[in-house]
């Protein structure tokens, strides 16, 4: 039986697949399930996105994602958008239906589904870090999920805004922006902290972000979104002054095993594909 192809289009990293975190994470699912799949991993520029699109329509493959700096661009050569993708701006996941290209977003859908394992944000009051697509995607779903506050700290403002106006607009929670320009206090009643910048993200693993560590509480849950490493300055920090931590593993984990769900309809076992990334980590 020839397989139906999950390909990965990414211009973000070119590497074998045994070292590339999610076709070792990708794999070990299908290994552990006996799906006769395959998750390849193709380096695409941007200038044959177009090309590499029409080529996995013209190859009939079941679907495939997308990673930074297709995100946006990939948009336009598909055939539509399911609604939380349409209201982030960005997709991740693309799905054949049919004859059908659909972009999904599961960045934010994982993160979420990784959250709700250790506190459910409906009714939450939400402190994210970051207004860039993965910021979108993360508070975008954080209030579909029934959140009732986010704010927004980014040092730009205007992207900044822009994240808080989509939400204010098209989601029942209520938005703010705080300006990011020196050492930032969490308000004590805030029940969620999440990091959804880059700051962090290996090589730099030394930035930490400019926040007094000292305003976490032990009440409240510090999520990062960076998941190499998984145990970022901001994870140890919030650790040592009491709080419950997620790290960026639980939402890379999920968003790939909702993808997975998207194109095969399966319900995967993610503790498989947490030990894979484990392995790679150390972590
Ligand atoms: P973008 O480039 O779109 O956004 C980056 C964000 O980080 C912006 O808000 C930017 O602020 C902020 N930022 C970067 N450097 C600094 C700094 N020195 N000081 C203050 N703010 C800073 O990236 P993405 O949103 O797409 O991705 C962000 C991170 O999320 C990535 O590093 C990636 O690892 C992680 N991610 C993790 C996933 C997972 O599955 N675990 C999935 C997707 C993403 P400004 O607007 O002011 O420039």
């Amino acid at each position: 039986m020839v397989p139906d192809f999950l390909l990965s289009l990414t211009g973000s990293f070119a590497m074998p697949a045994a070292e590339n975190p999610t076709v070792a994470m990708m794999e070990a699912a299908y290994r552990h399930h006996g799906l006769p799949w395959l998750y390849i991993n193709c380096e695409v520029a941007p200038e044959n996105l177009a090309d590499a699109v029409r080529g996995a329509r013209a190859m009939g493959w079941r679907g495939f994602n997308c990673s930074i700096p297709h995100k946006v661009d990939v948009i336009r050569h598909l055939d539509g958008l399911g609604k939380s993708a349409a209201l982030i701006g960005a997709v991740n996941t693309i799905v054949r239906r049919g004859d059908l290209l659909i972009g999904e977003n599961t960045d934010g859908k994982g993160f979420v589904q990784a959250m709700k394992e250790v506190i459910d944000p409906a009714g939450k009051h939400v402190w994210i870090f970051g207004a860039g697509g993965a910021a979108r995607a993360v508070s975008v779903e954080m209030a579909l999920a029934g959140a009732a506050k986010i704010t927004i700290a980014n040092r730009g403002a205007e992207r900044g805004l822009e994240v808080v106006d989509l939400l204010n607009r098209h989601t029942p929670a209520k938005a703010a922006f705080h300006a990011w320009h020196s050492e930032v206090s969490i308000p004590a009643e805030t029940d969620i902290v999440i990091n959804a910048t880059s700051i962090g993200l290996y090589p730099h693993t030394e930035q930490r972000l400019n926040l007094d560590v000292a305003s976490l509480r032990p009440e409240m849950v510090v999520a990062d979104g960076i998941h190499n490493p998984p145990r970022t300055h901001l994870i140890r920090a919030a650790e040592a002054r009491g709080c419950r931590v997620l790290d960026g593993l639980g939402m890379l984990v999920n968003q790939g095993a909702i993808a997975i769900k998207y194109w095969t309809g399966i319900d995967v076992e993610v503790s498989v594909m947490r030990q894979a990334l484990s392995e790679i980590f150390d972590a």
